[in-house]
């Protein structure tokens, strides 16, 4: 620790208090009571509520993160929403939503999940945080930040960050500065350490101070028990999906509900729905329902926002000269499966790891690339689920299939290891690394096989039908067993199982498709000795008329 206690001498520094900020200064102190952490925000608090910002539907690393890591578990289910997980409709526009296909759940899954009020989070962290002795130095702009690049640091060596408050120009010092300023990324700016992700989609959104409900848009009484006795498809982010674009409702717990349009601008450029008008205007041809739902409402729109671009990758992310980057100052893939707070959850964990090694005197010399090696594997193989892949967005019989491709790659690769508290354990992810190799590659390969399976066949056939991830075995059991603590060697044998179940699924996916489609045979199709007899999927594959 840097001895100086004068009170501009920090140990850490964190750049930002927004979500990934506000959680990691809670995080170190929860951990290590008494470090001198400071965060620099340029908002004051309280931040308003509702329209404070995006980021509302949480998956379940991120879910994990903020109600077990962080004990925020009773604001959670006081002061948000539960979420009814994923919910994906796929439609003709002319049809309801009753006619078309829709995937989710009837019962929740075992490990929970939350829809969050940013602003409410937010106000609610930089409290506890300053219960628990962090320096939050609100309403103060940071203007300059200053390296220390000697390695590794001395006890006399400092980072430097200055920043205007009150007009005042004020300095502090600390040994790590961590970056959570969002698209502020002063360091990744600083050090030139953009990297583009070749994904280029774009997003508009808007709050309306209006429960909407998708369960009230068809009055079918068989379609609407088929999610429970109670409406409860709202509690849901639902995905409202088209070729080229996914529309979300998200429910608030102040009472709003989130909309936002997000798409990719080679089918549905950003100039078509950037203004609220538009917006309407876009969801009346493309999404009437979701239109007619709220074009009484229109006065009630509480705010409205577009961004460009939104993905963001960094070329590095950490450092031993005693830097990190966290959130969206790092990086920042797509919305579609809502993983934003799972990295923030993954950095922060790893951050907070090199921290903790750092001050205790341990070297990081070799933790930090290893952490970084893994924090950019999980995004990049991330990546590739929505890279190029919105074409397919408005076809339910290839989507539903994906949707348990890419859960079972999830739940079964980092939400296990994140779960158990080993994404930051370098030896142990090293002795899993044939695994994860063959998980990237199956990865790529059906990602690629997704692409082409809609080349071969892009007809849309929105049967009625009402996919029920809760009956598809494999999603049940990956999930629930999340919730399940094992010692490392049982971990390493769940590891194991969770490959050979992906790469049957695999085979069971590309097995199938290849009999309807024979022009992917000779690319994808099975070898002799790929062929699965497992059939996990055969519902899904008959009721989608695959
Ligand atoms: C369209 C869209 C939809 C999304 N939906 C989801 C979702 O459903 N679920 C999900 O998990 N994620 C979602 N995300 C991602 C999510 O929004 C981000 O992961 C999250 O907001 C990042 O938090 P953060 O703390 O890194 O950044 P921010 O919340 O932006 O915090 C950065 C902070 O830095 C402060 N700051 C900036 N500049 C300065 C300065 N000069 N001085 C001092 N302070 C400064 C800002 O005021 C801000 O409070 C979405 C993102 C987009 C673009």
């Amino acid at each position: 620790m840097i001895a100086n206690s004068q009170n501009n001498v920090f140990d850490v520094t964190i750049l930002g208090g927004g979500l990934a900020g506000l959680t990691l200064a809670k995080q170190l102190l929860t951990r290590q009571p008494g470090l001198r952490v400071a965060v620099v925000e340029k908002r004051v608090f309280p931040v308003a509520e509702t329209t404070h910002k995006v980021g509302e539907s949480t998956v379940e690393i991120g879910a994990h993160y903020f109600g077990e890591q962080l004990g925020l578990k009773k604001h959670l289910t006081d002061d948000q929403l539960p979420k009814f997980g994923l919910r994906f409709f796929f439609k003709d526009a002319f049809q309801s939503l009753a006619e078309g296909t829709e995937v989710g759940g009837s019962s929740f899954f075992a490990a929970p999940s939350y829809q969050v009020d940013r602003g409410r989070l937010e106000n609610f962290l930089a409290e506890s945080d300053q219960e628990l002795g962090a320096t939050i130095f609100a309403g103060a702009r940071v203007k300059e930040v200053f390296l220390d690049s000697s390695q590794n640091g001395t006890e006399d060596t400092a980072h430097r960050v200055t920043f205007l408050q009150d007009k005042q120009k004020h300095s502090i010092e600390s040994r790590w500065i961590v970056d959570a300023s969002g698209r502020a990324a002063f360091i990744k700016r600083k050090l030139n350490l953009e990297e583009d992700l070749g994904h280029d989609i774009n997003a508009a959104w808007f709050r309306i101070d209006s429960n909407i409900q998708v369960d009230a848009w068809c009055d079918d009484p068989d379609w609407q028990k088929l999610t429970g006795k109670v409406p409860r498809r709202w509690l849901s982010t639902n995905h409202l999906m088209g070729e080229g674009y996914w529309v979300w409702l998200i429910p608030l717990a102040t009472g709003s509900t989130s909309i936002g349009i997000v798409a990719d601008p080679r089918i549905h450029p950003l100039n078509t729905f950037n203004s609220v008008e538009k917006s309407f205007a876009w969801l009346q041809e493309h999404e009437p329902e979701c239109a007619d739902a709220i074009e009484d409402q229109l006065d009630q729109v509480q705010d409205f926002l577009a961004i460009k671009k939104m993905s963001r990758g960094s070329r590095q992310v950490f450092s031993v000269d005693r830097w990190g980057l966290v959130g969206e100052a790092a990086a920042f893939l797509d919305p579609f499966y809502s993983p934003g707070s799972d990295f923030i959850a993954i950095g922060n964990t790893m951050v907070g790891k090199l921290i903790e090694e750092d001050l205790a005197g341990n070297s990081i010399t070799h933790l930090a690339p290893t952490l970084q090696s893994v924090f950019l594997t999980l995004f990049q193989n991330n990546l590739l689920t929505y890279r190029d892949q919105y074409p397919l967005f408005g076809n339910p019989r290839i989507m539903a299939v994906k949707f348990v491709w890419d859960y079972a790659v999830y739940w079964g690769f980092p939400a296990l290891l994140y779960f158990n508290e080993k994404l930051t354990d370098a030896s142990f992810i090293q002795s899993l690394h044939k695994g994860v190799e063959e998980i990237r590659d199956m990865n790529l390969k059906m990602q690629t096989f997704f692409r082409k399976w809609y080349e071969a066949d892009s007809s849309v056939n929105a049967v009625p039908a009402f996919v029920d991830q809760s009956n598809i075995e494999i999603m049940t059991r990956l999930n629930r067993e999340l919730t399940e603590r094992l010692d490392d060697a049982a971990l390493r044998d769940r590891f194991r199982e969770n490959v050979v179940l992906i790469r049957e699924l695999m085979h069971e996916i590309v097995g199938r498709i290849c009999i309807a489609e024979p022009e992917l045979q000779a690319e994808f199709g099975p070898q002799a000795d790929e062929t699965t007899s497992e059939q996990r999927l055969t519902s899904v594959f008959e009721m989608l008329e695959v």
